[in-house]
């Protein structure tokens, strides 16, 4: 399990009207295997954190690390899971989630093996050759929850991947993604509209305020009311 330490960070968008500070002085450190909530209205910067984060953009100013080194591109160390799943139409659900291992040139056995072994923690075992068309909304986050772990990344990014989700099915998810999570011991930061998620997946919540984005609050969820 791996710390995310943010240090001073804020982030300062160039555009046509001037620049804007979308996060000013964000210092913030998140421990190994900790799940983390960032709450807060539309434009508080919650997205551009997870990009600084992910190392798909580097800080105006401050620094970002993980375990003390410094992010200064996008790491395999971190993934990346977002609002849509993403797979492609043409490839089966096992072909999509091995892409991520096929890149990084990874064609082992062991490898194999755990693709195996997420898809069936996942109920996916049967439809490992199936087309994305032919598997539900749920189903389908799923398979983006085994191709982004697939890879072994120590620290998860979500971005909002319930929204196109009914609220059963979210439920769900949520719960196995919590489970699967804190079982592999993995540092985990949500970027959520939904309070009542945050409470019922998080052990921290951090709540960003806009104009410029800072935080707001700062709380740890106690242990009864995470499992009420
Ligand atoms: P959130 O995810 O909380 O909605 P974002 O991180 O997407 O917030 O955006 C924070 C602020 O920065 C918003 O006001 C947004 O309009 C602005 N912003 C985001 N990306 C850019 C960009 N590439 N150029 C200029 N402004 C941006
Ligand atoms: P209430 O009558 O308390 O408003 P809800 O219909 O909102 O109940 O929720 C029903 C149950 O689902 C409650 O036990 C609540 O804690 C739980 N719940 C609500 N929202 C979520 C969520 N986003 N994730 C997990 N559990 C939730």
């Amino acid at each position: 399990a791996s710390s995310i330490e943010i240090s001073g960070v804020s982030q300062v968008y160039v555009n046509r009207k001037g620049t804007f500070a979308a996060l000013q002085h964000i210092d913030l450190r998140i421990e190994p295997g900790e799940f983390v909530s960032i709450i807060g209205p539309s434009g508080c910067g919650k997205t551009t954190l997870l990009s600084l984060i992910s190392g798909l953009l580097t800080p105006t100013s401050g620094s970002v690390s993980i375990m003390g080194e410094l992010i200064k591109r996008p790491t395999p160390r971190v993934g990346y899971m977002l609002q849509h799943d993403y797979l492609f139409p043409w490839r089966t659900i096992k072909e999509n989630v091995c892409l991520g291992l096929e890149l990084l040139g990874r064609k082992d056995e062991a490898s194999q093996a755990y693709v195996t072994e997420l898809l069936a923690e996942m109920g996916l075992a049967e439809f490992a050759d199936a087309f994305p068309h032919q598997l539900s909304g749920g189903m389908r986050q799923r398979v983006a929850l085994v191709r982004t772990l697939a890879t072994e990344p120590d620290i998860l990014l979500l971005d909002e991947p319930f929204s196109a989700l009914d609220y059963q099915t979210k439920l769900q998810l949520e719960d196995l993604i919590v489970t699967t999570l804190k079982a592999r011991g993995k540092t985990a930061v949500l970027v959520t509209h939904d309070i009542s998620e945050a409470i019922a997946m998080s052990d921290r919540i951090i709540v960003l305020q806009p104009n410029p984005g800072r935080v707001l609050a700062d709380v740890t969820v106690p242990e009864p009311i995470r499992q009420a």
